[in-house]
């Protein structure tokens, strides 16, 4: 079973099995936790953001992604205001979600609406079930637990994808005290991405019957951490559930689904021009809309957050000039010496002449891009100058 994206071994691509298995087999691999809790990896992110002169906008629904003749100008928000694109519009959210921003329009191309088909229906799997627990650690033992991490499988014969047969917890303050006050613990517990949705959408939030299954479907998530906290239900100080509708509310992920499910082996709709060749099970990023792109755990390697890095990084290099993406990565490679594999030496130079006509991609060239295959790079060292006196 590949836990990331979902799939037993069989259906797991080996891109994604390589790279788990290679940073879990390193000497020193260890777990972390981002110290300060999680919103310090949102924080970090929007302080890279800021420097280059970007704004993160919080509350900001987009209803929807506006087209003018073939291209992406921009999105409307829910408030009605419209934020128009300099470049190019790049959604983050699951292609489920994506194509509800694209109402149909009349008279559009057939490949638009064939795109917004393959990509509305594609395979999803399952919800999850949460519970976040504060407890009393007065006297807590829990020497016994080598991981704040821990995979909890109730029966080996079943299926791993059943979520009432494996779940995971973590208890972040193990190794960060900050997270909670001293003598408590905070517990994440979660099924696995195989939660059924269907019985939850039947139900009303608030009701009893659905207040009854919550805590049914939960019960399992507390067995699991028993098994290392034997008295959790006498320390506990604190409880929510998080039911699939929750986590759809939330993680704003249509169905509360973990995510799309295309096993590997063959080529998923509208996966490109790779797609003819080899089997790639992700649909590209490109769109038949010349400047929308896709990023996010829908794409290469999902599903998981190393899925969200990449394919942040590839709609980027898709955006900007070849000297940029040579650039960046020497100046990562002198960052620190673990980074030091990432300087393209020789190679970027022999690289460059032949990616130069196709970066940035062709339909991505605004007027003010448009002489020459070659384009302007960014300078980025006065963009942060800029960004700082601001
Ligand atoms: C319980 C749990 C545990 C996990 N554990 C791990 C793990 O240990 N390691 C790992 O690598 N991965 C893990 N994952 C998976 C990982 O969290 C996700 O794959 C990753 O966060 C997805 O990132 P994303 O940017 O693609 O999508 P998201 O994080 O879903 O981001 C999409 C964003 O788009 C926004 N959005 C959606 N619609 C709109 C709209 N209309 N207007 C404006 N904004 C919108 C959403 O609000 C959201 O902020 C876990 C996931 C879960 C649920």
């Amino acid at each position: 079973m590949c836990i990331f994206c979902g799939f037993p071994a069989k259906g797991a691509m080996t891109a994604h099995i390589l790279y788990i298995l290679e940073r879990f087999f390193e000497d020193d691999a260890a777990f972390s936790v981002p110290i300060g809790g999680t919103s310090q990896l949102g924080e970090t992110l929007q302080r890279g953001l800021e420097k280059f002169g970007g704004k993160l906008q919080m509350n900001t629904h987009v209803n929807e992604i506006l087209v003018e003749d073939g291209r992406a100008v921009g999105v409307r928000l829910k408030n009605g205001k419209v934020v128009k694109a300099r470049k190019a519009v790049v959604s983050n959210a699951t292609p489920f979600d994506t194509v509800k921003m694209m109402p149909q329009q009349e008279h559009e191309p057939k490949g638009l609406t064939k795109w917004r088909n393959d990509l509305g229906t594609l395979p999803r799997h399952g919800a999850i079930s949460h519970l976040f627990l504060g407890i009393d650690a007065t006297g807590l033992d829990l020497s016994n637990i080598d991981d704040p991490a821990q995979l909890v499988i109730q029966d080996w014969k079943k299926s791993m994808q059943d979520s009432q047969n494996l779940c995971s917890f973590f208890i972040p303050s193990l190794l960060d005290k900050s997270v909670c006050p001293e003598g408590k613990h905070v517990i994440h517990v979660y099924s696995s991405g195989g939660e059924p949705y269907e019985p939850w959408e039947k139900l009303k939030q608030g009701s009893p019957e659905y207040e009854a299954y919550k805590e049914e479907r939960v019960e399992v998530l507390f067995k699991a951490v028993e098994r290392c906290i034997p008295d959790i239900r006498d320390r506990l100080e604190f409880s929510i559930i998080g039911s699939p509708l929750a986590h759809e509310a939330f993680l704003r992920r249509d169905r509360g689904t973990y995510g799309m499910a295309w096993a590997a082996g063959s080529s998923a709709p509208q996966a490109g021009l790779l797609g003819k060749v080899l089997p790639f099970p992700f649909p590209n990023l490109k769109t038949p809309i010349d400047g929308l792109l896709r990023c996010g755990d829908s794409c290469f390697p999902g599903i998981g957050t190393p899925s969200a890095a990449a394919s942040g990084a590839i709609a980027a290099n898709t955006m900007t000039h070849v000297d940029n993406h040579i650039q960046l990565l020497r100046e990562a490679s002198k960052k620190d010496d673990m980074y030091k594999f990432l300087d393209p030496g020789i190679l970027g130079e022999v690289y460059k002449p032949l990616v130069q006509g196709f970066t940035p991609s062709s339909e991505l060239r605004s007027e003010r891009f448009s002489r020459g295959a070659g384009v302007k790079p960014v300078d980025h060292n006065a963009a942060a100058e800029q960004s700082t006196v601001e």
